[in-house]
């Protein structure tokens, strides 16, 4: 079996080499270690790895892991700037437990979570980075606010006045799809979709693309990713699905 440092390796040369392919400097991309599902001890073989991005998916699974973080690691994320993400769907009432533990909340879809996580947010006296979550296919089951949705021109419109979340960009999730095509096809909707929404909503700032996981970060970054959320090809299968 690979060491977390050898895949980590893998990770990083294919991340290069798309890339180079796409023509990108390498430093426009950042790489997000997802530890959903995987003990404390995963991440912090990640931390000593050189990983300082993490992205979870669930409020409580994170709350209790970060209780078994041990002290030096807690310590050192502080001190080194590690950031753990929430990627997975919010829901509003856990909104003042997400402002205290992640450093960024990437996949709000609604006004009401917007609202609530700000109020938290200046309650705790931070200023939360956020990524607004696009739904771009149709299955009813998925979250996200849909491209055209008054949820989601009512999110940009009020985001400008909520002074406890700093809106960074977009981010989604394709549909699960064999074919990478499906996949390619969204990623490139998606980047087209926040060309236009920088230029009508100019206070908000749409630098951030997050898009492309284990089996398509490849085609995500040549369609123009700054962000790749990668858990199966780090840390190896999950022993259980995640809702
Ligand atoms: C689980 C998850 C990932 C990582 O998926 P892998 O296929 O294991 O790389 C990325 N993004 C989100 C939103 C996820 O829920």
């Amino acid at each position: 079996m690979s060491t977390f440092a050898e895949r980590l390796a893998i990770i990083e040369e294919r991340i290069a080499a798309a890339c180079r392919r796409a023509g990108r400097s390498r430093d426009e991309v950042r790489l997000m270690a997802v530890s959903k599902t995987h003990p404390a001890e995963a991440l912090e073989e990640a931390v000593a790895a050189g990983v300082r991005l993490f992205g979870e998916n669930r409020v409580q699974e994170f709350e209790r892991k970060k209780e078994s973080l041990t002290t030096a690691v807690r310590a050192g994320a502080e001190r080194e700037g590690i950031e753990v993400h929430l990627i997975g769907h919010l829901q509003s009432n856990k909104t003042a437990k997400a402002a205290k533990l992640f450093s960024g909340v990437d996949t709000v879809d609604s006004v009401k979570v917007a609202e609530r996580l700000s109020e938290a947010a200046l309650a705790l006296g931070v200023r939360l980075p956020i990524l607004v979550e696009i739904k771009l296919s149709g299955e009813a089951a998925k979250t996200g606010a849909s491209p055209d949705s008054d949820e989601l021109r009512m999110l940009f419109e009020r985001a400008a006045d909520l002074e406890g979340i700093e809106v960074r960009g977009v981010m989604t999730v394709p549909p699960l799809d064999d074919n990478p095509e499906t996949a390619r096809a969204c990623f490139r909707q998606l980047r087209s979709l926040k060309e236009g929404w920088a230029q009508t909503y100019p206070k908000l700032s749409f630098e951030e693309l997050s898009m492309g996981m284990s089996g398509d970060f490849e085609i995500g970054i040549e369609e123009g990713s700054t962000l790749v959320r990668i858990g199966t090809a780090l840390f190896g299968k999950r022993e259980y699905p995640v809702a």
